[in-house]
């Protein structure tokens, strides 16, 4: 028998028409659910003047506004703290005793925001994670080395439960081990997939010569699933991970909440494909600066909102997250199904150029489609505080090392060109020599501000 292609490949591969029904009937259903568990959704739909029973449809849905920010996520957590008793917050629709795992989504300094868990809620973070594990290749009886932070993140103990739950055999080191108890580890289990940041998997690269005597290629790691930090979409870090390391490289978005996506085997990257969409919405986009919803078409750019089905704890509704996604509804040249997303970037990176929103991760993707000509490495050049910045805008790429001066002009035209037709606007453009701007692949650095800062 072939081996198949899917963890759940009833739930993967639906139509259009069956994942709209399937997630209308559930979102009504969560809806109705929150409102009368939650003080603050209660609280949310009596200021909009409107009652769950009100959205019928999929385009009255569309119509909610933005219901949860990350400030309104953690706010509600300090209320519940000062007022409930627990600090779970006031969206929490589970009786407490009924939470039995709790995480944490956030690794910024100060109070963390948590992620409370159900058994029911335990169980389909379990199946949304296998089905990203299988996707990438990881089978019952592999054995994973796990080298996320396991102190409460998303990454690290749930992930470590879904790999147990589906068969697979986790070595959970995890980040806090460290690089010589991690590579001592993988020699003694000999593991074929790594979990971990891009930036721990390209720590290793350097560190394993110095702390065991051998070359990270020489461990038998066929896939790396990386997550947490932008890194594993960009084609530089790509390439660098999978010739030291052997090994494939995927991108992986979700955890908590019934999310999940992760990049396929095609050479270039594609974005990640959706792969839940019968337990969350991923591609509901609106305008970052008003807040609209906005029509979504193969390659449409929002702010990502987030609303769970069938999640019982703390479910997000509405929930606006800091990303910009970048949402495609065409075929993956890989020949799987479904929706993929890019995360561009923060909202905070948003420019609006001649009233057009402008974001320098797309520019950046533009620019890597130019490589080997470019080397990839690019800023955008501001001489005043974004949003608003004067036309034309002014982006240094670093040309290729094989490109001469001659070529530069129609390198340039060529570049303009492509950003015009995929990004709406005219940009100025200034090469420099390879190696001119700061490596910063993995921070995602991508403008230069010239302006006093205060
Ligand atoms: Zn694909």
């Amino acid at each position: 028998m072939p081996e198949r292609r899917y963890w759940n490949e009833a739930a993967e591969t639906r139509s259009e028409e069956e994942i709209r029904a399937l997630q209308m009937s559930k979102i009504r259903r969560q809806l109705a659910y929150c409102y009368e568990r939650s003080p603050y959704y209660r609280e949310k739909f009596r200021e909009i003047g409107a009652l769950p029973a009100d959205v019928q449809t999929w385009e009255d849905f569309r119509r909610l506004p933005v219901l949860l920010t990350p400030e309104q996520y953690k706010a509600q957590q300090d209320q519940s703290s000062a007022e409930d008793g627990h600090p779970y917050g006031r969206i929490l629709c589970a009786p407490l005793a009924e939470v039995v795992g709790v995480a944490s989504t956030s690794g910024t300094t100060g109070r963390p925001t948590l992620t409370p868990f159900t058994r029911r809620d335990i169980e389909t973070t379990n199946e949304v994670l296998a089905r990203a594990f299988w996707r990438i290749g990881i089978r019952p009886g592999d054995t994973v080395l796990h080298a996320f932070g396991l102190s409460m993140w998303v990454a690290g103990i749930p992930m470590v439960r879904a790999l147990e739950a589906m068969g697979a055999r986790p070595i959970a080191v995890g980040a806090e081990g460290g690089t010589e108890r991690l590579l001592l580890f993988a020699r003694l289990t000999r593991p074929s997939a790594l979990l971990c940041t891009p930036s721990f998997a390209e720590h290793l690269i350097e560190r394993a010569p110095e702390v065991a005597g051998i070359e990270v290629g020489e461990l038998g790691i066929e896939r790396i699933f990386c997550a947490g930090e932008p890194g594993a979409g960009l084609p530089e870090v790509r390439k660098k991970l999978s010739q030291a390391w052997g090994a494939k490289i995927y991108d992986f978005a979700g955890g908590p909440w019934g999310i999940s996506s992760v990049s396929c085997d095609h050479a270039e990257y594609q974005g990640m494909h959706l792969l839940s969409e019968d337990y969350c919405l991923h591609y509901d986009l609106v305008d970052p600066e008003t807040n609209a919803p906005i029509e979504v078409g193969d390659g449409t750019i929002g702010a990502a909102v987030f609303t769970t089905f069938d999640w019982d704890a703390a479910p997000p509704v509405k929930f606006m997250l800091n990303d910009l996604n970048q949402i495609f509804t065409g075929p993956c040249p890989c020949g799987m199904p479904g929706k993929r997303r890019k995360i561009l970037g923060r909202i905070d990176d948003l420019l609006i150029v001649k009233g057009i929103n402008v974001y320098p991760a797309a520019i950046r993707n533009v620019v890597n489609g130019f490589v080997p000509r470019v080397t990839g490495e690019m800023r955008v050049v501001l001489r005043e505080p974004p949003p608003r910045v004067s036309s034309p805008l002014h982006i240094r790429i670093e040309r290729g090392a094989d490109v001469a001066d001659a070529e530069l002009v129609e390198l340039e035209r060529q570049i303009s060109a492509r950003i015009r037709d995929l990004l709406r606007f005219t940009p100025r453009i200034e090469f420099v020599a390879p190696g001119t701007l700061a490596r910063s692949a993995l921070k995602g650095k991508l403008i230069e501000r010239l302006y006093q800062q205060s």
